[in-house]
């Protein structure tokens, strides 16, 4: 019986020491609903927490089909080829319903997986995104005390999903195709918003002139929207992911972001605003299943949903009845 080699105390001493098995261990406690790994989880947390934070974190996001594992595969491959520790994280919170997710899919980043100094974790599955946001953002935490440099965490750009991982990344990248057709209706306005860098990606072949004219398009679009609270002006590059073209320059932006942003201040500040953020968004998660959870109340919501099916009570009055059982 080997109780010990799995001990959280055992575990967060091998995750401090860059030991990719007790990450992943840990990163499957986190992920975990049962109450004892949860509490194997907090104590590796709270004991990662002092030796975190020293890495940056990088949003990916776009389309299916746009490139985004390609993208990560030769991005990080150059990384790790710079000395950087990359892990790349992902988040779907879809991956529940269609029982796995394909982002992060080690299978897609052949290269990267067989690497010492990468670690790939798939989404986790969840009921809610908040759920699959709290488990990655602690993720991300373990990850840096394991002694990653360069977080980078890939979503899809079709929902919700991007905020959230936009709300906790330092620097956000929209990877976007040329000549798709309706370029800036086909992405949200609040995306490009977000975006700190539009990089276009498969600027290779015949695609090379089109992706050229996308990013002039591109670059005059970003100019109406208002300045960003961090002084950074988003840049539109373009590359190739599968030929290795224009990796270096999006890394030499990064840096660029990093160097800025340290020196204004913004980069200290955006991580407060996000602690501040994810504290108020994990206080709301674990009320509100805390609330849905009680016996009481779900015996009485079964009650107020069948009154207001036969008309007899309102959404406000039901509520408020529910509250009240709190
Ligand atoms: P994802 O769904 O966003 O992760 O996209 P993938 O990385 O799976 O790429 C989708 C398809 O586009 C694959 O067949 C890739 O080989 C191809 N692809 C990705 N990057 C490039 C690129 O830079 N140039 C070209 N020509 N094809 C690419």
């Amino acid at each position: 019986f080997r109780k010990n080699k799995f001990s959280e105390e055992e575990l967060l001493k091998d995750l401090l020491k860059g030991n990719k098995t007790a990450l992943g261990r840990s990163i499957t406690l986190i992920e975990s609903n049962q109450k004892k790994n949860q509490k194997q989880a907090e104590y590796i947390v709270e004991g990662a927490l002092p030796y975190a934070h020293k890495s940056i974190r990088i949003g990916i996001t776009g389309v299916p089909g746009v490139g985004k594992s390609t993208f990560i595969e030769s991005f990080g491959s150059y990384l790790i080829e710079k000395g950087k520790k990359v892990a790349v994280l992902a988040v779907d919170p879809s991956s529940s319903v269609s029982h796995g997710s394909i982002l992060g899919d080690k299978t897609r980043m052949e290269k990267l997986v067989t690497m010492e100094d990468a670690f790939i974790r798939p989404s986790p599955s969840g009921d809610s995104l908040g759920g699959v946001a709290r488990k990655t953002r602690e993720s991300i935490l373990l990850c840096e005390a394991a002694g990653f440099d360069v977080i980078l965490i890939e979503t899809v750009g079709v929902g919700q999903s991007e905020t959230t991982v936009h709300s906790m990344t330092d620097f956000f990248l929209l990877l976007k195709l040329a000549g798709a057709g309706d370029e800036l209706q086909g992405i949200k306005r609040g995306i490009v918003e977000m975006a700190d860098a539009i990089v276009i990606n498969k600027a290779d072949g015949d695609n090379q002139k089109p992706a050229r004219d996308a990013k002039l398009e591109f670059r005059r679009a970003l100019q109406l929207y208002p300045p960003k609270e961090s002084d950074w002006k988003p840049e539109v590059k373009l590359c190739s992911a599968l030929y290795n073209e224009g990796i270096s320059e999006v890394w030499e932006m990064i840096e660029l972001f990093h160097s800025k942003t340290k020196e204004n201040g913004h980069f200290q500040k955006n991580r407060l605003e996000q602690n501040k953020f994810w504290l108020y968004q994990t206080v709301n998660d674990y009320l509100k299943s805390r609330f849905y959870e009680e016996p009481t109340i779900k015996a009485a919501l079964k009650e107020q949903l069948s009154l207001i099916e036969e008309n007899k009570t309102t959404a406000f009055a039901a509520a408020k009845y529910l509250l009240s059982l709190a």
